[in-house]
């Protein structure tokens, strides 16, 4: 085998941004270079009330690996993170609790509802669950199922990956992103 076939069949760790690539150097945007280093080192906050969060510890370990991804550090501290995981049962008396760690965030931070508990409620239809964690704070991708396989979170860790890699620089500071957040009353 040739070199550069050799080359081909070497699979990169992560893909390379467009830009501009001759002897000796590399030239991208600033915007995506930025995105190429957040996307691989999303730090999660695994907020798990219940069953799903089960399968999140599966997902962590060695068979599943998270860390292939860049998102092995997890951060029960919610100033040291950038990915909000809700995995399980929301209860109504949780919720405040829930959107204070939001709050507490720093920006940019993104958020995954994992199981159908956490994207509407679930079979709990009842007075005290949550219909959603939507209904108090924003979320970026929703994994379905109860309880989501392993595969299933990684997929909904890769569509992050996809948000946050081709995520503009200014929409945090855009007027879109102001009223997403006077939505939800966060200021
Ligand atoms: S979605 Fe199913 S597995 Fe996940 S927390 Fe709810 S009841 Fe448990």
């Amino acid at each position: 085998m040739s070199e550069k076939q050799n080359q081909k069949t070497i699979p990169t760790v992560s893909e390379i941004p467009d830009g501009l690539s001759g002897k000796g150097f590399f030239a991208t945007s600033l915007e995506k270079a930025v995105g190429l280093a957040r996307k691989n080192s999303l730090w999660p906050l695994p907020f798990a009330t219940s069953c799903c969060g089960i399968e999140f510890m599966a997902t962590m370990g060695s068979h599943y690996d998270l860390a292939r991804f860049g998102s092995e550090r997890l951060s029960f501290s919610p100033r040291q993170s950038d990915l909000l995981m809700v995995m399980g049962t929301i209860a109504k008396k949780m919720g405040p609790v829930l959107r204070e760690v939001y709050i507490q965030m720093a920006e940019p931070k993104w958020v995954i509802a994992v199981g159908a508990c956490a994207s509407s409620g679930g079979i709990f239809d009842t007075y005290s669950v949550l219909q959603g964690i939507d209904r108090i704070i924003p979320v970026d991708v929703y994994v379905p199922g109860c309880p989501p396989r392993p595969e299933q979170i990684i997929n909904g860790i890769l569509k992050i990956q996809d948000l946050v890699g081709n995520e503009s620089l200014r929409r945090r500071n855009s007027k879109e992103y102001d009223d997403l957040m006077k939505h939800y009353g966060i200021e």
